[in-house]
């Protein structure tokens, strides 16, 4: 991946640009020694190096980024630490069983209390707030198959911080007449994601782990006595190394394993204005929590700490091009405007300020993983889908008790060394990623079509 820095200090995320100048730490100019390489600065990345430092006060440990801190899904996302895993839940059940599931929301759970407490504990000033999230529907039809949902959940004994809704009840409290229900579910939060990952660069510099940015790796090999990391000019020889690059790990030049173990899927942001105190009175939301709908191609919604709101979701596109440069989607940002229009037609006037858009990681089976590859000097995580902002904290956590060689309660958890898919042809992959997007379309479009003006009709 060949990076101009200058070009990646701007047109990025609203967080990135309100988190305001960032001078990225130097590349790294010279042939040098590790115990441990971690390959990406994201959230995985980071809290990996954070951890395995803080158990290894003496390891050399080195974080290598292409771009800068951040440049990632980690820097654009829309910050809800939440226990969502895979795709719906049924099937994530029907595909893995009550078992699994069971334990995804236990490790979820505590991966959202891990990362509440680590930003508590450090002081981390990311904006933070435990305000819970709503799961909305708009029709009957996804009124109906969010009640099993939630009966679900009830079932299977993880409803414990969830509360069933009607509608008078989010109308009253939304001020939007398109709500139909929902699950108000009180254990979760959102941040700043830039700020967020901004905060663990430097708390894994203050432990002595060394960042370098702008620093591609362009290859990797294995020796019998070491691993080797290619970068432009210099090599790196590590013991081990830990491949944190998610939707970007197509292009780690390495085994085919690595790079048929999932595919980038890009999903679109946009932000508002900031919001008069009389446009927020309108459309209720006192609560300020974060929410999102149970379409299948769902969009979500949050507030900014300076009143604005961000949106996202509404497709997911499969490209042909690598995840490094970003697309734009003028079709899915108005897409986007038209949806949170529809919903408070207050906001009719309301200006769009900020539109982005980031890869997520998707593999065939669509649940995270993190794997030794080949041998256990080399792990990778991905497949992070668009739940990975509290995941990729704790998977940090995770991967450092891999590095170390102990078998953990974490390490012990199902999505470690799985058995992943590989999604051998790209074209295959393309053509699968195209139609599985239809199919969803069409089945919000069927479970929408008695809306009056469905969002699904307006925008292709
Ligand atoms: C638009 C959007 C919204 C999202 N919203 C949410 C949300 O609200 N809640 C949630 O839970 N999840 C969300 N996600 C998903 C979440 O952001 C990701 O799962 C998570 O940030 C992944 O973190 P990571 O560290 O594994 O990967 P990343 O943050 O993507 O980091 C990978 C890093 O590797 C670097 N890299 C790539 N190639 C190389 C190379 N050759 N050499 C060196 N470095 C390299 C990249 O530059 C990048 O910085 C969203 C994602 C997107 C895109």
């Amino acid at each position: 991946m060949t990076v101009d820095p200058r070009s990646l200090l701007q047109n990025q995320s609203f967080w990135q640009q309100e988190c305001g100048a960032y001078s990225p730490n130097p590349p790294l100019t010279e042939d040098i020694k590790a115990d441990v390489v971690i390959i990406g600065a994201g959230f995985t990345g980071l809290n990996t190096a954070w951890q395995f430092k803080q158990d290894n006060p003496n390891a050399r440990v080195v974080v290598l980024e292409a771009a800068i801190v951040g440049f990632g899904a980690s820097g654009r996302n829309a910050g809800f630490s939440t226990k969502m895993f895979g795709l719906e839940p049924e099937i994530v059940l029907l595909r893995w069983g009550k078992q699994k599931m069971i334990e995804a929301h236990q490790y979820l759970k505590k991966a959202v209390a891990h990362t509440q407490q680590l930003i508590e504990e450090h002081g981390f000033d990311s904006d933070y707030r435990h305000s819970g999230l709503v799961r909305i529907s708009y029709s009957d039809k996804q009124q109906e198959r969010m009640k099993k949902t939630y009966q679900l959940f009830q079932e299977l004994g993880i409803d414990e911080d969830m509360t069933w809704r009607d509608k008078q009840h989010v109308q009253q409290e939304f001020h939007s007449e398109q709500f139909a229900g929902g699950i108000y579910e009180s254990g979760t939060g959102q941040l700043d994601p830039c700020k967020q990952v901004r905060a663990l660069k430097k708390l894994a510099e203050s432990a002595g782990v060394t960042v370098y940015e702008t620093t591609p790796v362009t290859n990797i090999t294995r020796t019998a006595s070491a691993i080797i990391v290619d970068i432009p000019g210099h090599k790196i020889t590590a013991d081990k190394i830990v491949v944190a690059t998610n939707a970007y790990s197509r292009q780690i030049p390495d085994t085919r394993r690595l790079q048929t173990r999932q595919h980038p899927i890009w999903t679109y942001q946009i932000v508002t204005e900031r919001l008069s105190d009389a446009q927020w009175e309108s459309i209720g939301w006192k609560n300020r929590q974060a929410f999102g709908d149970n379409r299948q191609m769902l969009h979500y919604f949050r507030p900014t700490v300076d009143g604005r709101i961000v949106m996202g979701g509404g497709d997911a596109i499969v490209y042909r091009t690598d995840a490094t440069h970003e697309v734009p989607s003028p079709m899915t940002w108005q897409h986007c405007e038209a949806h949170l229009k529809w919903i408070y037609p207050q906001l009719k006037d309301t200006r769009i300020d900020y539109r982005w858009g980031g890869p997520v990681s998707l593999n065939a089976d669509m649940v995270p993983e993190i794997s030794f590859i080949d041998d256990e000097r080399i792990i990778y995580s991905g497949g992070c889908f668009g739940h990975g902002v509290a995941l990729t904290h704790l998977n940090g956590r995770t991967i450092a008790d891999l590095l170390n060689g102990n078998k953990t309660e974490l390490t012990d958890f199902w999505i470690v060394n799985r058995k992943s898919l590989s999604l051998s042809s790209d074209t295959l992959t393309f053509l699968a990623g195209r139609t599985a997007r239809c199919a969803l379309k069409a089945w919000d479009w069927w479970e929408e079509r008695a809306l009056k003006s469905s969002p699904g009709e307006r925008i292709g």
